[in-house]
């Protein structure tokens, strides 16, 4: 299902650069809204907005406002969707989505290797309100297609995996959703521009807006992009999931964010040029490195079917030093040095370093994380946007010789 921009065509960067929209007095930003509610003129049009979107009219600023609807248009236009809806954090974009097409009595499957909190989300939250989720490896399509009973109704996984960086075949999941009228739901947050889900057939895409896409690390968004009807669904007023559990973006934030996705394009090839440049320098070393750009990458032909080649190999590596105390100790050092800073999240413009295994990724049974390689020496980094890598790599070099990761 390969969209007339694949990736010979346009890419979506594109498309947002197109997207114009300037301020009420013709500033070069569209203006920020500064409403809770808005006025009507007309009561009839008060009416009917309460049944489904009127043209040109808001109602209240749980549900969007003009600012909130602007960001929803561009991140639709990232994604290649036809709509979007943006939230408070990239959580509430997941359990809304979730909530949306789950109830009571039916199933999810999910990959068993998912961001932290979305797994603890489905193994310990959603239980208390019957939905059940069933764990399993989404690389291997055979054991997907063994769990799939005739109450599921979502197949979730993440284009590029927390925090192994592993990449399913997104076809491959969307044909097997398909197959028992399931939705295939893709959280695209480690992979903007890099992967479009939309083209393999998933139905619904979404992004924790903390990361790569703002960029600052100032603040926490997310977004559901997918089709009309479930963005309608999700916003409906007497039923709506996201209307009635309220998790709103504020304006000022969405413009904020708004901006900083205009630069995502550029930030995003510079974190993966330093990231190519860190992982191929690190595996040179002896270092046990996971890079998507490197030639042992397990997922590489799902990669190169999948991912836009001019967009790089993204921002996110991880190196596995064996031991908690020696990743424990390299940590500290980088941080002394400057490298990065020993912090949870990612995309920022600086370096961002955590271990996982204790960390983001600990709500993961232990014999998970020991049968998927994420084990207690796993660092994750989001590589950050250094002008200059070589000075970067002295100082990395130097901290692995010190806690005895590299001869001296
Ligand atoms: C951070 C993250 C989330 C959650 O997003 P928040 O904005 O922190 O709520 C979901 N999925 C992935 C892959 C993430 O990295």
């Amino acid at each position: 299902m390969r969209s007339p921009n694949g990736p010979e065509g346009s890419p979506p960067a594109s498309q947002v650069e197109d997207y114009l929209v300037f301020g009420e007095f013709g500033e070069v930003n569209p203006s920020i809204s500064d409403g809770s509610t808005f006025t009507f003129l007309d009561p009839e049009k008060l009416k009917a907005i309460f049944h489904g979107p009127v043209p040109g009219c808001h109602l209240y600023s749980r549900l969007d406002s003009p600012s909130t609807q602007v960001l929803a248009h561009a991140l639709a236009l990232l994604e290649e969707m036809p709509a979007g809806h943006v939230t408070a954090s990239g959580m509430a974009a997941i359990a809304c989505t979730l909530f949306n097409f789950c109830t009571q009595g039916t199933e999810i499957v999910s990959d068993r290797l998912v961001y932290g909190g979305t797994y603890a989300l489905l193994k310990n939250f959603l239980p208390r309100l019957g939905i059940r989720t069933r764990f399993v490896d989404f690389t291997d399509p055979d054991q997907v297609r063994k769990v799939l009973t005739p109450k599921t109704r979502v197949l979730y996984c993440e284009s590029l995996s927390n925090p192994l960086l592993r990449a399913p075949d997104l076809s491959q999941m969307a044909e097997i959703a398909h197959g028992i009228g399931a939705r295939l739901v893709v959280d695209n947050t480690f992979a903007p521009l890099l992967f479009t889900p939309r083209r393999q057939g998933a139905d619904v895409v979404i992004h924790s807006l903390t990361k790569f896409i703002n960029g600052m690390s100032d603040c926490v968004a997310g977004v559901i992009t997918a089709d009309e009807s479930v963005i309608r669904e999700l916003s409906d007023a007497s039923s709506g999931a996201s209307m009635l559990l309220g998790p709103a973006l504020d304006s000022t934030r969405a413009a904020s964010i708004f901006k900083n996705l205009h630069t995502l394009p550029v930030r995003l090839l510079q974190h993966g040029k330093n990231a190519q440049a860190l992982a191929d320098r690190l595996a040179e070393a002896g270092i046990r490195v996971s890079y998507p750009g490197r030639p042992d990458y397990p997922d590489r032909a799902v990669w190169q079917r999948q991912a836009d080649p001019r967009m790089g190999h993204g921002g996110m590596m991880t190196i596995d030093l064996g031991e908690e105390s020696r990743a424990q100790a390299l940590m500290l050092a980088l941080q002394a040095k400057r490298v990065g800073l020993l912090a949870v999240s990612l995309g920022y413009y600086r370096t961002l370093f955590s271990p996982p295994g204790s960390s983001t990724s600990s709500e993961i049974p232990e014999a998970d994380r020991a049968a998927t390689g994420l084990g207690p020496g796993l660092i994750r980094f989001s590589v950050g946007l250094d002008f200059d890598l070589e000075r970067t790599w002295g100082r990395f070099a130097a901290c692995l010789r010190t806690v005895g990761a590299i001869a001296s």
